[in-house]
């Protein structure tokens, strides 16, 4: 029997219909085994997602306001599903546990966990699956980052015992022993995690697109979905802002060459995206693009200097202010007498004056000019490395739709090509990105 690790994501797993939904998935397929499931997201566009209630919450606790309204709202949250599901579970207990740990001394990832926490309960009590907590089992090392072989041993030697059963997504223990959370919409990250340490055959990801689409379908209408894609390819395009998929979610799958498939569970009868460790090469089937994402919110250092190409070092120095800062960069164009850092604004913003001053007096530049507002966009494709002129064919159609480049690089991996434009022309410059590689003949 094959067996299949599944995550479902907030959207589908926001209310009492959206569990009768998930659970039908679950049980259609006794390969199905190991759940995990996210908190319970908006049921609507102008909804509150129950883990962004989480966080309001806790910055009222930790800020000494009165929590108790906020948090009555998230119980009534789940509630609401528990009632009307009849699932036989103690919300109440569960809350007032919370309550006194708010009351007590609030922490703000033990309480953002509490989303995933209770909804992974509800939906083991309504499945009559087990339920595992990660907090016993999946492990975050000193540096804050995920001990990989620790939770590997620790949750595979409990699926083990497990014939079937619900992990809570996003979270684990820290190496202070106190919960903590992945980054957001890390319970992808926590799918691919169980899917290795269960062996799993398939790591299907439910959510509420039918797949992989070929641009963000919030600013391209109706994108194409892309039926295959590779693990590098995903990567890039998740890492640049295609949000269906947390990009460090790729890891723990491609370490054991599970392929990944995202499926919607508002259309289970769509095939949805299949992630693969390799993929053919793209260049006889004429699809030389397979995807194109991107984001506001990064800021560019640009540095000039005469003679800044002679300067052994200069590039050396630079980045290394900019990491002293505890900022790390994204991109470093450079030319013969400029050099530009391309790094995330919000964390420029909070040492930018240190930054800057260090750079004036240890590089002593003729110029140095700060740009807070770019968008990067990133143009993905294995078929890229056969096919000659993508770029010609980008920047024409960026100098088309009047959108003047800012940055340009070309990642070393030959699958990408990374431009920066204004933030101000992000919307126009991904249109016309996706009119030209998708829609053009
Ligand atoms: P979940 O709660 O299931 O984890 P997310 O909201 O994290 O779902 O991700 C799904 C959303 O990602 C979609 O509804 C869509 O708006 C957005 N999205 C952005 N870029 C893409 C893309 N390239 N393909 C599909 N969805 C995308
Ligand atoms: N609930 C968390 C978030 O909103 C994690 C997730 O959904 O994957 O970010
Ligand atoms: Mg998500």
């Amino acid at each position: 029997m094959n067996t299949t690790a599944l995550k479902f994501g907030g959207s589908s797993l926001a209310d009492a219909n959206q569990f009768r939904k998930a659970a039908d998935i679950i049980l259609s397929h006794e390969g199905r085994l190991f759940v995990v499931a996210s908190a319970p997201g908006k049921r609507s566009k102008d909804d509150t997602k129950v883990t962004d209630m989480l966080y309001a919450c806790y910055d009222l606790a930790a800020s000494g306001q009165d929590f108790r309204e906020a948090l009555g709202k998230i119980e009534l949250r789940f509630s609401s599903i528990s009632d009307e599901l009849g699932i036989k579970f103690d919300l109440k207990s569960e809350f007032s546990v919370i309550g006194k740990h708010l009351q007590d001394g609030p922490q703000r990832d033990y309480m953002a966990s509490r989303g995933e926490y209770l909804n992974s309960k509800l939906l083991a009590a309504f499945l009559g699956f087990d339920f595992i907590d990660p907090a016993s089992c999946i492990f975050f090392n000193e540096e804050g980052n995920l001990d990989a072989e620790r939770t590997n041993t620790a949750l595979g030697a409990i699926l083990k015992g497990k014939k079937r059963a619900v992990v809570a997504g996003f979270y684990g223990t820290g190496a202070d022993g106190n919960v903590r959370t992945f980054s957001r919409g890390g319970s992808d990250v926590t799918g691919a995690i169980v899917a290795r340490a269960a062996k799993a055959d398939v790591y299907e990801n439910w959510t509420d697109v039918s797949g992989m689409l070929s641009a963000d379908p919030r600013i391209v209408t109706n994108p194409e979905p892309i039926s295959e894609i590779s693990y590098k390819e995903l990567r890039e395009l998740s890492y640049m802002g295609a949000s269906v998929m947390h990009e460090d979610a790729v890891f723990p799958v491609r370490q054991a060459g599970i392929p990944i498939n995202i499926r919607n569970t508002n259309r289970p009868e769509d095939s949805g995206t299949w992630i693969v460790p390799h993929r053919k090469s793209t260049a006889d089937d004429g699809r030389v693009v397979t995807g194109i994402a991107g984001k506001k919110g990064f800021s560019s250092i640009r540095v000039e200097k005469a003679m800044l190409n002679n300067e052994v070092g200069f590039a050396a120095r630079l980045l290394d202010i900019i990491a002293s800062a505890g900022v790390s960069f994204e991109h470093v164009p450079s030319g013969i007498d400029t050099m530009s850092v391309i790094v995330d604004s919000e964390d420029f913003r909070a040492q930018r004056s240190r930054i800057l001053e260090d750079v004036q007096d240890s590089l002593s530049p003729d110029a140095l000019i700060v740009d807070t507002s770019i968008a990067l966009i990133a143009v993905v494709g294995l078929g890229m490395v056969y096919r000659k002129g993508v770029a010609a064919k980008l920047f024409s159609a960026l100098a088309r739709a009047d959108v003047n480049i800012r940055m340009i690089d070309q990642g070393s991996s030959e699958i990408n090509i990374i431009v920066g434009v204004d933030e101000a022309d992000y919307e126009k410059a991904l249109n016309a990105l996706y009119d030209t590689f998708f829609k053009a003949p």
